[in-house]
């Protein structure tokens, strides 16, 4: 069985989780800062706040920017629920933005165009959750000059871009965004996991989402509501979670950090020849970009071949998946009144859509062997 992404673990990561089981720290130990400073460094960021998983570092980062009831926040409904829960989990409303047919990430004119009838209407969005698709950037110089004309923040939801660039930095420097997110998770591009990381420049907003992961509980004197009556104390001063990252999970995240440019170089150069591979067939590949980090490589097939494709790669053991089912049309959000025919590009290309197997240890011969399928089911 060939899956569509699985994880990359070497000996390396295996003993330096073996590591932290000898040590003290299962919890809550110094491999925690360690993993947050090394991702941090990584991608030009000042700081990092790692946590349970991207969806835990989704929600922190709304509490982050204030984001509560009555307020609105936008979202790709190209994405995985968790984007659009996040905001539901601070009571506030979802709305979405439709996708560029090219780039399958939220389109800037669509954006516009929504913002400016927004704007009329007297009900901007608060925060906007741009989602890089498949590991390619959104445009985010364009996204970010709209966020100061109209006065919304940004957080990026990365969770398919550990390692991409952007305009020759990387994805999570947070150059035109409050916070960008990652995740973790074993398909993504590494993994801890379980896992996921809140990366901003804004110290403030990195403060409140330390707090946030750990029950809203404040450590440090200074961050006290009063002074303490002695060196135990601590103090609850408002609302947060039990989010935090484990030490065994924070080791394995080093580790795989130190990997990220040899893993990502190896997407490359899968998708390069996914995309020379299918040059002659009927298919509709991705756009090329040297700053993807290659989470997916998504193909359109014909809307009307698309299931018959599906089940037969799943009976040649070609584990395919599809990315995504629009979020508004969940039954969760077609209860707010949304439905099928409100983002008709995100729609059509759902009808086509088909990731194809991509990660570090995918062969030359498995490809072929998915190539060739391709071109038999085809012709
Ligand atoms: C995987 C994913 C998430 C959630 O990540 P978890 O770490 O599993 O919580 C959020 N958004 C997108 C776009 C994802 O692909």
């Amino acid at each position: 069985m060939i899956p569509y992404g699985r994880q990359s673990i070497d000996e390396a990561d295996i003993a330096s989780v073996i590591e932290v089981l000898h040590s003290e720290w299962l919890t809550q130990g110094p491999g925690i800062a360690s993993f947050e400073e090394a991702m941090a460094s990584y991608c030009h960021a000042k700081h990092a706040v790692a946590v349970c998983n991207a969806t835990a570092a989704l929600h922190i980062a709304c509490l982050a920017l204030g984001v509560g009831k009555g307020d609105l926040v936008w979202t790709s409904p190209n994405t995985f629920v968790a984007s659009a829960n996040c905001v539901r989990y601070c009571d506030a409303d979802v709305d979405f933005v439709d996708i560029d047919s090219k780039t399958l990430n939220m389109s800037v004119k669509a954006l516009t165009i929504k913002l400016e009838k927004a704007k009329q209407q007297g009900r901007l969005p608060k925060v906007v959750i741009p989602v890089h698709f498949s590991g390619l950037s959104c445009e985010m110089e364009a996204i970010f000059a709209l966020s100061k004309q109209y006065g919304f923040r940004i957080i990026e939801d990365a969770s398919h871009a550990v390692g991409a660039e952007y305009n020759g930095y990387p994805v999570g420097s947070c150059k035109y965004s409050d916070i960008t997110v990652f995740s973790f998770h074993p398909v993504k591009i590494i993994t801890t996991g379980e896992g996921g990381m809140a990366l901003t420049n804004q110290a403030h907003l990195a403060d409140q989402m330390v707090r946030l992961r750990s029950h809203g509980i404040a450590q440090k004197p200074e961050h006290m509501v009063s002074a303490p009556q002695g060196a135990w104390e601590y103090q609850q001063i408002e609302l947060g979670h039990n989010y935090r990252m484990t030490n065994l999970q924070a080791a394995l995240g080093v580790s795989q950090l130190k990997k990220l440019p040899e893993f990502i170089a190896k997407r490359r150069a899968i998708a390069k020849r996914y995309h020379d591979l299918l040059a002659e067939l009927p298919v509709v590949r991705p756009v090329t970009s040297n700053e993807s980090s290659w989470h997916l490589y998504a193909v359109r097939f014909p809307a009307e071949k698309r299931k018959a494709i599906f089940d037969a790669f799943r009976k040649a053991d070609i584990w395919v998946q599809v990315h995504y089912i629009p979020v508004h049309t969940q039954p969760y959000y077609a209860s707010f009144g949304f439905t099928w025919g409100d983002f008709p590009e995100a729609e059509r290309y759902y009808n086509e859509a088909i990731s194809l197997p991509l990660f570090f240890d995918l062969t030359i011969e498995e490809q072929d062997y998915i190539i060739d399928f391709i071109r038999n089911f085809l012709s």
